[in-house]
């Protein structure tokens, strides 16, 4: 027997491996069982290059718990190692200036255990003892057993071995007693080991029988040793990846599309990655993809590592060439992860390309689900733009698609306003929009719907990107306006008229919860609706951008402004207005004269306190004072005279409330007091 000291050159790795490996201690098994792996493949190697020539025989690797014994060993019958491979790949370890690095990474096991070539000691995060018992593959090797107690000192010795390979035994810690259960070990096997690339067997596949379980004689296999992704997609069928999106993700919808990665210059990665279909929010989770290396679980967080919007989708990366013995924030300047993630947006925007120009009717059927994905792409990728511009759709209200260009040329000629902008209009919820909807499409303009979660970050982005372009949404303002035809003036009724008109509407609009009214009278024609209420499209998308953005929370607490427009052109409106008229001249008349001859009298005294700056004499300035206060007191009599006409007539309060209605706005008291009031028309 000999002894010896693990050749750590300075500082014991077995408290460092405890301490700072604490938080992944369960990829132990990983790196026991792809080592076993690994030395089965080796030998598949040989085999094939005529260096073995004995009988492969089952190369199962065979994990198994012994509770009593309080082990768990992993079995191969790959290679095996002679005394001299122990003593080289064992018990040489470089390990110097390890405790800085760990240190650094001491949230990143793989990162120490890459740098550290450290697979085979993880074993000591759960064990206090490991034993490898083993035979070499060589022809006249002696079996050896090598133990090591947690100490740097271990101990190799003569074992009775008869078959090829290699027992790692582990005795379990205390302290890391769930390494013991068999329900735990099946988890981590599930986890990082489903598509090693050698059958693993986890004990027996068991049945019922007499109402009880029992162990048949077939091992219970864990893994598919031979994955979709590592196929040729000319040998797959759709069954084929809708049969392991399932398998994957039980309980998801089929998925919409997926994209199947092959390449192996200038790195080598495959892989397949589904475009799940989102229910809901809830089902909008980063974190799906796994990420393999040569068919071994590594992680499941691929961020830093394929461009944010693309973390979205599901399935599976696998590439030995994205280096994971690096920090997080590390990996995204890494040239091969660099030209990985333009891979694959490449490669998604290709496959999206041609799906659309394949099979235009499938996609348009799949767009609602697809273009959060899409939208997404084009808000957080610069490069996305140019290729899925192209394949990027705008839905109308009537459910037709169009690409940008086709929709450009649809609403070019009707939607240009006067100074060459080409007006779009949307909707962001066509059943509350309806009306506005249904008036723009009968002066035959075209209506966008555009009612996703990006939708508002993405209409800035279209009014970037294209050129003369603008974005209003349907209710944005009246039609005349929100595309403006012509410069000159538009025949409004006399202004003082519209005035009288506004402040008797005015009167009579309800005070409702941060919302702020404007009323306004303008002609939009006989056969539009008496009244609209419009938002200004302006600080309306402030306030929604307040919501997605930090820093912008001033707009968030601003009231919501609404525009009141009554349209003078409605025989309802006109006949109010020659009623207001007839029946407020008479008192209207003296005040108004009395605020012309205040108004006139202020003006002259106002050019001469202008022309007089400093040295306007006292007596004046109390004047002046004394004009404005009058022209208060007779405005706010005006304004009595025009809220006593509109609080006699039930059709004010009958037009500002069906407004309101048709815009979600009336509610409670206000909401029933209408109730009351229509039912008692009947
Ligand atoms: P790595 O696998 O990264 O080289 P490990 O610490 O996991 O580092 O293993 C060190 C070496 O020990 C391996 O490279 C291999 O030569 C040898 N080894 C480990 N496990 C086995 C095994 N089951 N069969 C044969 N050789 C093994």
């Amino acid at each position: 027997m000999q002894k010896g000291n693990i050749g750590v050159t300075t500082e014991n790795i077995f408290p460092v491996i405890k301490q700072f490996l604490y938080s992944d201690h369960e990829i132990f098994l990983r790196e026991i069982v792809s080592n076993a792996v690994d030395a089965t493949q080796k030998l598949k190697t040989l085999q094939e290059k005529g260096e073995f020539t004995d009988e492969l025989g089952d190369l199962t690797v065979r994990v198994s718990l012994d509770p009593k014994k309080k082990t768990l060993t992993v079995s191969d019958r790959g290679i095996g190692m002679t005394a001299e491979e122990i003593e080289k790949y064992i018990n040489q370890i470089a390990f110097s200036g390890a405790t800085d690095f760990l240190e650094k990474f001491k949230d990143n096991a793989n990162a120490i255990i890459g740098h550290f070539g450290l697979g085979f000691y993880s074993a000591f995060m759960v064990s206090k003892k490991v034993e490898i018992i083993t035979l070499s593959h060589k022809e006249g090797s002696k079996a050896v057993k090598w133990s090591c107690d947690g100490n740097p000192e271990y101990k190799l010795e003569d074992a009775k071995k008869t078959d090829r390979g290699t027992d790692i035994v582990m005795h379990i810690d205390d302290d890391s007693k769930e390494y013991l259960e068999k329900y735990k070990i099946e988890e981590l096997l599930k986890k990082y080991c489903r598509f090693l690339p050698v059958s693993i067997a986890f004990g027996k596949k068991t049945e019922w029988k007499d109402g009880k379980e029992k162990e048949t004689d077939e091992d219970n296999i864990v893994n598919d040793t031979d994955p979709i992704w590592r196929k040729k997609p000319a040998d797959l069928k759709d069954e084929d990846y809708t049969k392991f999106y399932r398998t994957l993700y039980p309980g998801y919808d089929e998925p919409l599309f997926w994209i199947h990665l092959n390449v192996d210059y200038p790195f080598n990665l495959t892989g397949v990655l589904f475009f799940p279909k989102i229910k809901n929010d809830l089902d909008l989770r980063r974190n799906k993809i796994q990420l393999y290396c040569n068919q071994v679980f590594v992680t499941d967080s691929v961020e830093n590592i394929v461009p944010d919007f693309l973390t979205l989708l599901h399935g599976v990366i696998d590439s030995p060439d994205i280096p994971l013995n690096v920090s997080r924030s590390y990996l995204q300047s890494d040239a091969n992860v660099k030209k990985i993630s333009k891979y694959i947006t490449k490669k998604v925007s290709d496959r999206l390309d041609s799906i659309f120009k394949e099979d235009r009717k499938v996609y348009e059927e799949k767009w609602d689900d697809l273009k959060l994905f899409i939208n997404y792409g084009l808000l957080s990728e610069p490069d996305f733009w140019d290729k899925a511009s192209k394949f990027t759709l705008l839905k109308d209200s009537e459910g037709k698609y169009y690409t940008l260009d086709d929709y450009k040329v649809l609403i070019k000629d009707n939607q240009t306003d006067k100074d060459g902008n080409l007006v779009y209009l949307y909707s962001s919820d066509p059943v509350g929009q309806y009306t506005y909807i249904q008036n723009a499409t009968n002066k035959g303009y075209s209506v966008l719907v555009m009612d996703g979660q990006l939708d508002t970050a993405l209409v800035g982005l279209l009014e970037q990107k294209l050129e003369k372009s603008r974005f209003s949404r349907v209710d944005g303002d009246i039609l005349s306006r929100l595309i403006q035809k012509k410069d000159e003036a538009q025949e409004v009724l006399d202004v003082e008229e519209a005035a009288n008109l506004s402040g008797a509407f005015k009167s009579q609009m309800p005070t409702l919860d941060k919302s702020d009214f404007n009323v306004e009278v303008q002609p939009m024609g006989a056969d539009e609706q008496p009244v609209i209420i419009t938002q200004s499209e302006y600080m309306r998308r402030m306030k929604e951008m307040s919501k997605l953005q930090a820093g912008m929370s001033f707009y968030g607490e601003m009231p919501d402004m609404y525009s009141f427009v009554l349209n003078s052109d409605h025989p309802i409106v006109s006949r109010l207005n020659t009623e207001l008229k007839e029946q407020t001249a008479e008192q209207l008349k003296p005040v108004e004269a009395e605020i012309k001859g205040l108004k006139a009298r202020q003006a002259a005294l106002r050019s001469e306190q202008d022309k007089e700056k400093d040295k306007f004499p006292e007596e004046q300035k109390q004047e002046l004072d004394k004009c404005n206060e009058d022209i208060k007191a007779q405005e706010n009599k005006k304004q009595e005279i025009l809220s006593a006409f509109a609080a006699g007539q039930d059709k004010v309060r009958h037009l500002i409330d069906l407004a309101l209605l048709q815009n979600g706005l009336l509610k409670g008291k206000e909401l029933n007091d209408f109730v009351k009031r229509a039912v008692a028309l009947l």
